[in-house]
């Protein structure tokens, strides 16, 4: 069983929101072509979910500027701008994502705690999210993982795949993702090809 996981693809991501990506919207088209021709039986799509106390959130800690380095959960932590808001527009899929092919959402990033980057579980790694089961349960054995952030969330879902999901053949979608900084771009593809996990093309995943 063929599944493709969609890292957060959210207005809060995407130009206009309020954590926006460089041109985190781009990649809208390609998955949709994805979900749609990319041969795939089960399609999931993350979510982020936050409280709007949520302490990953610079305005949760005083004299904190977005994007300084703070401490969560005992780690260290990018503070972020109010960003994915339960409830809010921001928080809401991109509009052109074809969402009625999606069989499962994984919402993460409701405990104001600790921040959960990842799709499988929080950056503590104490708790699951539970998408880890959904696919053990639809028995997939291979899983392809593209969306927002490339440096952050896409980077750590694909990592925790690895780790959490054995047997199954991981593979990143470069062009169907976007990142926020260059050089993380750069350093999550190589920690990811590092791994193990293989790095391909929407067109060579379309072509097959
Ligand atoms: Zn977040």
């Amino acid at each position: 069983m063929k599944a493709l996981l969609l890292v957060d693809i959210q207005n809060g991501f995407c130009p206009g929101g309020n954590l926006p990506v460089p041109h985190g919207d781009e990649i809208v088209p390609i998955a949709n072509r994805l979900i749609e021709e990319g041969g795939y039986d089960v399609i999931v799509a993350s979510q982020d979910w936050h409280p709007a106390n949520h302490g990953s959130f610079a305005s949760q800690h005083p004299g904190a500027k977005p994007f300084e380095m703070g401490e969560l959960s005992g780690q260290p932590q990018v503070l972020w701008p109010d960003h994915c808001v339960q409830e809010t527009a921001d928080a809401e899929f991109h509009p052109d994502l074809n969402l009625d092919a999606v069989d499962y959402i994984q919402q993460k990033g409701d405990n104001p705690a600790v921040d959960s980057y990842s799709a499988f579980r929080d950056n503590d790694q104490a708790a699951l999210t539970g998408l880890a089961g959904y696919l053990r349960a639809q028995q997939v054995t291979e899983l392809d993982v593209c969306g927002l952030a490339t440096d952050y969330c896409v980077k750590f879902s694909a990592l925790d795949a690895l780790d959490m999901l054995p047997n199954v053949k991981i593979r990143f979608i470069e062009d169907a993702s976007r990142g926020i900084d260059p050089g993380g771009v750069k350093s999550a593809i190589e920690a990811m090809r590092a791994r193990g996990i293989g790095i391909v093309s929407s067109q060579e995943i379309l072509e097959d």
